[in-house]
């Protein structure tokens, strides 16, 4: 039986662990969070329960749409609403107890270690061996999948010794990112946000902010912001304590009467590529070893791009 090692558990690793077993192969998927579901993320916040990663999906392909179909089913996921400021008739999905809810539902059956950093990768006669920092193996297989954001895979390769061909690694190293960063904020009373609990923006403080408790996964009010792309950039780096501060003096018009009991500021550095690369999936052969590229910056910066992505590299490696 073929064995192949997935590094990550988003919806790219996912999406190809389950491809991969259901065609008979051995499955062994590693992450370094404690969870599955890397960008889709769901966390507590006093008694809330807040997304603050992914806020919802849509599905175009057929084959991510039976998936989601499988997954209301399984009652993972369900529909929120057909569209924010208007309705437009596409389904918006939400998981049922939060984003996570998609990728736990998809990790079912899958043989995964958490809480696993992965240092770097290396080939060697036949084997993709993956190696902690301190230099212990931590699991080996002919073929491998990689599905961390592009500058972490690069620095996998770079730190050991894989090598793609000139005009990926130049393709790769061009590929850059969006940052974004999330105020978390449980509150209480009501703020000013529309129904269905969502409002999307193109221009503003926020691209997005969420009331998790009408989108149906909180008991308790709390609220996600979205700091716009620039701005999440800028101020990455800057004092976090500032930066939250500032955060909240914006959530103002949207917080209206409503008061903070608590609120964490939460960054994504790799939030999502600028520009993804035009194929889903890249093979990377060495060694007598095939190791495949996945995750949103090969088919798009979506729930579904990342799934699609997956789905190619194990195409590649059946
Ligand atoms: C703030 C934000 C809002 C978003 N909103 C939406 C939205 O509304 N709708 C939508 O469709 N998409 C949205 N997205 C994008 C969507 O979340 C991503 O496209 C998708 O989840 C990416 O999946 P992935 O598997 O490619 O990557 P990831 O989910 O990042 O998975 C990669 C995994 O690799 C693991 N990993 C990385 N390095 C290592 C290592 N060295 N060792 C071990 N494990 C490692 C990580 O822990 C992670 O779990 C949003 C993303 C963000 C950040």
């Amino acid at each position: 039986m073929t064995k192949t090692i997935i590094l990550g558990a988003g919806l790219a690793g996912l999406s190809a662990g389950r491809c991969l077993q259901a065609q008979g192969h051995e499955v062994h998927i590693i992450d370094k969070g404690r969870g599955v579901g890397g960008r889709l993320a769901t966390r507590r916040l006093g008694g809330a329960r807040l997304d603050h990663g992914a806020q919802f999906f849509t599905t175009r392909g057929e084959l991510f749409t039976e998936t989601v179909a499988q997954a209301v089913e399984a009652g993972a996921v369900s529909e929120w609403c057909r569209g924010f400021a208007e309705h437009d008739g596409y389904p918006r999905y939400r998981g049922t107890d939060g984003m996570t809810s998609l990728a736990k539902w998809m990790a079912t059956g899958l043989d995964m270690q958490l809480g696993v950093e992965v240092d770097r990768i290396e080939t060697v006669e036949g084997q993709v061996q993956l190696l902690a920092a301190n230099g212990d193996p931590i699991a080996h297989a002919e073929q491998a999948v990689v599905t961390a954001p592009i500058p972490q895979m690069l620095q996998l390769f770079d730190r050991g010794n894989v090598r793609p061909d000139a005009e990926l690694d130049s393709a790769l190293r061009g590929t850059s990112y969006f940052a974004t960063l999330a105020l978390l904020a449980v509150v209480d009373g009501k703020p000013n946000i529309d129904e269905p609990g969502g409002m999307q923006f193109d221009d503003g403080p926020f691209t997005f902010i969420a009331d998790n408790k009408r989108k149906g996964i909180s008991d308790v009010r709390a609220l996600t912001f979205h700091a716009e792309h620039d701005y999440s950039l800028r101020r990455f780096d800057d004092d976090p304590d500032q930066v939250h501060a500032e955060l909240i003096d914006q959530a103002a018009p949207w917080i209206g009467d409503a008061t903070f009991v608590e609120s964490q500021l939460k960054k994504w550095r790799y939030a999502g590529p600028v520009t993804p690369l035009p194929k889903p999936t890249y093979l990377v052969e060495q060694d007598g070893t095939r190791i495949a590229l996945a995750g949103d910056a090969f088919a798009g910066p979506k729930v579904e791009g990342a799934f699609r992505s997956g789905h190619a590299a194990a195409s590649a490696l059946l």
